[in-house]
């Protein structure tokens, strides 16, 4: 399955993804943004894979100097706030 929002300017993509890895960010050389989510999850767990993607987009995370790890704690930090409050 794929989907083009266009007020996001991404593509959200459901495929097989290997095991542990439930979803990610990335952009292409034609600087178009993909979300892909993993394709098994369940429908919790791909509303929360989105939430944690959607924070990466919102925080231009694609575009951080920062390390990996201290990316990933502030989007597990932020999940936790309603989405009104970021
Ligand atoms: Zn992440």
């Amino acid at each position: 399955m794929s989907s083009y929002v266009p007020a996001l300017d991404t593509w959200l993509l459901q495929r097989e993804l290997p095991q542990g890895v439930n979803g990610f960010i990335t952009r292409d050389g034609d600087n178009t943004t993909y979300i892909v989510i993993d394709k098994d999850l369940s429908e919790t767990g791909k509303l929360n894979t989105l939430t944690h993607e959607f924070v990466h987009l919102i925080r231009n995370d694609l575009d951080s100097d920062e390390n990996v790890e201290d990316i990933e704690y502030r989007a597990r930090v932020i999940r936790g706030i309603p989405c009104h409050s970021i």
